[in-house]
């Protein structure tokens, strides 16, 4: 029987690390949206079937395991609904993979009557290790319930109440932490995979991601034989801005105009707006023609126009303003996408060499 708790503990902590590594980019908190709530708890009252699967032969119609602990790890990172999910399916799965006898619908009643303890508890403010702890109390006062009613041995209820607390106690605390701990990890790693994708100073893309997603969004449109195209920007007269105002001001400088123009990059439109280095930055627009590119250009022209950020040594304007160059193609498969790299620098030198303060499409 003790080797039989130690099995369903190992698959416990097992699934652990299987769901974290499926779940990675939608960590269950209180505060998740409703459908990564029902993805967990799903995932949790599958974990319970499981536990139930490698249970414990108490009699011929009660089974012992313990999966009221998938109930309590739902409740207690995700709250009452991933809670009630898992002790639903869980429920369920008791009468429909076992035979409908009274002991089964007991159970049943039982893992729904911990769905909702646990998640009345995950309400209460106060330690989330503490209630957890509480959580599982609370189901193995629930078990003991069901055990009591089922089980008419009472030296074989003795047994069976003393290994099942030791193990869900020793378990669910190695269980939970456990959770825990894959729980930072996964937060640890998008964090870092969020910075390192992103500029220190104006927290827009990096030149890494343009790196990426240029690579990318031309494979995308060369299958598609859809247009891609690039708008390539740079500063007037920046170095003079650093001399007339200080680096420090040359710094917030860009930080407005990355702001402004990140505001303006629809949410939907599938743009990647990046700083591609210096006082240079670049929007890769897949899906996009040359000419829709040119009149979303004129719109980031106008935009910084409109801040008025003063600049005194200028030669063009007394105000800072930006040289733009714009290319779009059709991605061809023996070409690469260093040629509209290529194209967008060329169309922004011509609007350096023009004078600046324009925008210049690539022809
Ligand atoms: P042009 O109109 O031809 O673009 O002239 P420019 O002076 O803007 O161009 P140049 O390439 O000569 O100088 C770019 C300047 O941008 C020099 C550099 O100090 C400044 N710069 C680049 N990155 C940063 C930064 O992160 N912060 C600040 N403050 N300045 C930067
Ligand atoms: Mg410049
Ligand atoms: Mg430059």
């Amino acid at each position: 029987m003790f080797k039989d708790f130690i099995s369903n503990a190992s698959i416990l902590i097992t699934s652990f690390f299987i769901m974290g590594q499926i779940f990675k980019n939608m960590p269950l908190r209180h505060i998740s949206p409703f459908s990564t709530k029902v993805y967990w708890g799903l995932s949790y009252g599958a974990l319970g079937n499981i536990l139930m699967l490698y249970s414990i032969k108490v009699s011929v119609t009660t089974i012992a395991d313990l999966r009221h602990l998938a109930i309590v790890l739902a409740a207690a990172f995700g709250g009452f609904i991933p809670a009630i999910i898992a002790s639903v399916l869980i429920a369920l799965g008791r009468i429909i993979f076992f035979d409908i006898t009274s002991a089964a619908i007991y159970a049943s009643i039982g893992m729904i009557a911990i769905g909702v303890i646990s998640g009345a508890i995950s309400k209460l403010h106060y330690n989330h290790t503490a209630k957890a702890f509480t959580m599982n109390l609370g189901g193995l006062f629930i078990v003991t319930i069901v055990l009591a009613i089922n089980v008419d041995d009472p030296v074989v209820l003795k047994n069976i109440l003393i290994t099942h607390y030791m193990i869900s106690l020793i378990g669910g605390f190695i269980a939970y932490h456990t959770s825990v701990y894959i729980d930072r990890s996964n937060d640890a790693l998008r964090e870092l995979n969020h910075l390192s994708y992103r500029d220190g100073l104006t927290g827009i893309f990096n030149r890494r991601f343009f790196d990426i997603t240029i690579e990318k969004e031309w494979a995308n449109c060369l299958v598609k034989h859809a247009p891609l195209t690039l708008i390539m920007f740079d500063l007037d007269y920046f170095k003079k801005y650093n001399d007339t105002y200080g680096h420090l001001s040359g710094d917030s400088c860009l930080q407005t105009i990355a702001r402004e123009i990140n505001s303006l990059i629809p949410p939907e439109s599938g743009y990647t707006f990046c700083r591609y280095g210096g006082e240079e930055f670049s929007i890769i627009m897949p899906f996009t023609t040359q000419v829709d590119g040119e009149k979303f250009a004129g719109s980031l022209k106008k935009a910084v126009q409109s801040l008025k950020i003063p600049h005194s040594s200028s030669k063009i304007a007394d105000i800072v303003t930006l040289s733009i160059g714009i290319a779009g193609m059709v991605p061809h498969p023996s070409g690469e996408p260093q040629e509209l790299i290529h194209k967008g620098d060329s169309a922004l030198y011509t609007s350096k060499t023009n004078g600046r303060n324009t925008i210049s499409a690539y022809h």
